[in-house]
């Protein structure tokens, strides 16, 4: 067992580092706080060839293992995490397509993605259903060489950029179990019927935009169904989550770190009654609690990675990394903002930030309390173990 990155990986987060501390932190406060969209960070996350994090070489792409696509959205959540919001969401369509697309799909999609010329997003989530997935609503029916797509989906992040934007749908409405009806479509931004039609307010993530959409007899060509076959949705979806998983639970330790970071610089400063506040057992305590915590939750979460990259399914690691580090986060940032005082309260300083940031990770990629039942469920039918 080997608790080290390997040398590349220790580069590649390296380079990260130095892109966040010169690139990021500059303008996250400035820009989060006035909501503008983080256009030049974008660029340079082009450059880096960060938009290719999950795509294949052949099609330009990094293909980078899980254990560095969950170093890069840790690093990058350390500056910002709507930023690696941005990322998410694209990564996660951009797995789905290369594993799941047709040739030409691939083809015809993934070079552009990869150069971050296009991105994407994945739309999922209906105002009706969101944790079942199967009680979505809009309906993909066939006529001729094409589908006409109708309903309404919401919290769809990147909605506004995203360029095809990939939409779980049912096909077949009728179909028991529901799942064997369900498909994905690559939806091109410029179908006539297609319209985000507002950008819901948010607690935090800001810089990524997440909206609601309508279609309305949206027309898509049939050659737009992801793998070519009907029925099939579901299971991309799901097995494109596990990835995503990682990711959500990476910007959680990434979140942790930082107000970890915070935390013990500012203890070091800060003095009340005569000395430094971190000779406070108190303080201490808090700052102990968090470094092993935070700890804990990274080596999960590159455990998960690893299993990932193994091949072999991960629902069980990447379920409780996800749930284990967003928890970790959210105590992080509650410590962070305790030891700061009444400054922890200020927008000037960073923990109010990681305060409102950190709860979407337990609510992203599936909620704790159903990942918890798909960690039970793993267990419990010996399909998953421990130990
Ligand atoms: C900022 C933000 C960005 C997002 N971006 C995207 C995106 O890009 N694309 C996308 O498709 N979606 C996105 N989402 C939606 C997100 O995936 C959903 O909010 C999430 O899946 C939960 O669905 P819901 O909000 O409908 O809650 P519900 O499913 O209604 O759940 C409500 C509560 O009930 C609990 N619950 C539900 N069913 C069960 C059960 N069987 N057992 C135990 N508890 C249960 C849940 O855990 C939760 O606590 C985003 C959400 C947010 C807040």
């Amino acid at each position: 067992m080997d608790f080290e990155l390997s040398a590349e990986q220790r580069l590649f987060r390296d380079t990260l580092r130095k892109f966040v501390d010169e690139q990021i932190r500059p303008v996250a406060r400035e820009w989060e706080a006035s909501g503008r969209y983080p256009d030049e960070i974008v660029a340079a996350m082009r450059k880096l060839g960060l938009f290719g994090l999950t795509v294949p070489e052949e099609y330009g792409g990094m293909a980078a293992d899980m254990v560095s696509l969950a170093v890069a959205f840790e690093e990058i959540s350390r500056g910002w995490m709507g930023v690696a919001g941005i990322l998410g969401s694209h990564s996660l369509s951009c797995w789905m397509i290369a594993r799941f697309g047709t040739a030409e799909q691939k083809q015809a999609h993934l070079p552009a993605l990869a150069s971050g010329e296009r991105r994407t997003g994945i739309a999922l989530t209906e105002p009706g259903a969101g944790s079942d997935l199967q009680g979505i609503a809009t309906t993909a029916r066939r006529r001729g060489d094409a589908y006409i797509l109708n309903g309404r989906k919401t919290w769809i992040t990147n909605a506004r950029h995203a360029d095809p934007l990939p939409v779980l749908v049912k096909t077949d409405p009728a179909a028991r179990p529901a799942h064997a009806g369900m498909s994905v479509l690559l939806v091109d931004a410029a179908a006539p019927g297609f319209q985000v039609v507002r950008d819901l307010p948010k607690l935090g993530y800001h810089g990524p935009e997440t909206c609601e959409l309508v279609f309305d007899e949206v027309q898509v060509p049939a050659s737009a169904l992801l793998g070519g076959a009907e029925g099939n949705g579901l299971q991309q979806v799901l097995a494109a989550l596990e990835t995503g998983r990682i990711n959500v639970a990476a910007r959680a330790v990434g979140v942790a770190q930082e107000a970890y970071d915070q935390a013990l610089r500012y203890a070091g400063e800060r003095e009340a009654f005569g000395q430094r506040i971190s000779r406070f057992q108190a303080v201490q305590l808090k700052i102990a609690d968090m470094a092993m915590k935070l700890q804990a939750a990274r080596l999960l979460v590159y455990w998960a990675a690893t299993r990932a990259d193994s091949g072999q399914r991960s629902d069980l690691e990447s379920g409780m990394a996800k749930v284990y580090a967003s928890e970790v986060a959210m105590e992080c940032a509650a410590a962070a903002m305790q030891v700061h005082g009444g400054y922890g309260y200020s927008r000037e300083f960073t923990v109010e930030r990681l305060y409102r940031d950190a709860p979407l990770m337990v609510i992203g990629e599936g909620t704790n309390d159903i990942l918890r039942t798909v960690i039970a469920r793993s267990l419990t039918s010996g399909r998953g173990s421990i130990g």
